[in-house]
């Protein structure tokens, strides 16, 4: 078994993608944006934490049906809070976050066989993964897809309300100064604008079969 690492600008379809090649490999899933959505969450809750405590301070456990728990609650839901969405670029920017998740993320996939879908897997969190997947599409293309997402969870939310904060959370996550969104050097590009679900996940478990 080997470890999977896809990288890839917001709403690029990494995770949807990501699960459907752990389902067909028989990988494990790490979905580590919902990490770093779940200490923006704690951060907001807990306005004076101490980011050296973090360790101490907050348990992070998905349950097998994907579900994420911060310190023993469900919040697969509220991390997905717009106010959530709009705050995680600059928390994913702190030193203390950025430290404390990439231990967890290494911990957890140490033993191989997952599929881990963020901004910095390939560059910084498990440089020497077997394959790593940068994953980009058009901010419009991927705004029209996070529109179908959000309008299913009954947020009548505009198309160009969501262009722009993509953009504004690339744009962070690209310009940070701590692990910034780049494709690693050894990264197979996957531009996934005129491809289906399907024909992308196809192409990822033909590489990690070869
Ligand atoms: O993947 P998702 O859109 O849920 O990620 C939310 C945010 O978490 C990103 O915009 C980015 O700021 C941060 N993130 C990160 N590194 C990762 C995964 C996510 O900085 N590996």
């Amino acid at each position: 078994m080997i470890n999977i690492a896809i990288d890839g600008p917001a709403a690029a379809g990494k995770s949807t993608i990501a699960k459907k090649v752990a389902a067909r490999l028989g990988y494990k899933y790490l979905d580590t944006g919902a990490m770093y959505r779940a200490i923006t969450l704690y951060l907001h809750e807990h306005k004076e934490t101490d980011l050296n405590e973090l360790s101490e301070l907050i348990d992070i456990e998905f349950s097998q049906e994907g579900k994420l728990f911060l310190n023993d609650r469900d919040v697969t839901d509220m991390i997905r809070e717009s106010h959530i969405t709009k705050q995680v670029s600059s928390v994913a920017a702190l030193k203390e976050v950025r430290v404390f998740l990439v231990d967890l993320q290494r911990k957890i996939s140490s033993k191989k066989g997952y599929v881990l879908d963020g901004r910095d897997i390939g560059s910084v969190v498990l440089p020497d993964a077997e394959l790593k997947i940068f994953m980009t599409a058009t901010p419009e293309v991927r705004a029209q897809r996070r529109l179908i997402e959000e309008h299913a969870r009954g947020n009548n939310i505009e198309l160009s309300v969501l262009i722009d904060e993509i953009t504004e959370r690339d744009t962070n996550d690209m310009t940070r100064e701590i692990s910034p969104l780049v494709q690693a050097e050894d990264a197979v590009l996957i531009s996934t604008d005129a491809l289906t679900i399907d024909e992308v996940t196809s192409k990822i478990v033909e590489f990690a079969n070869e």
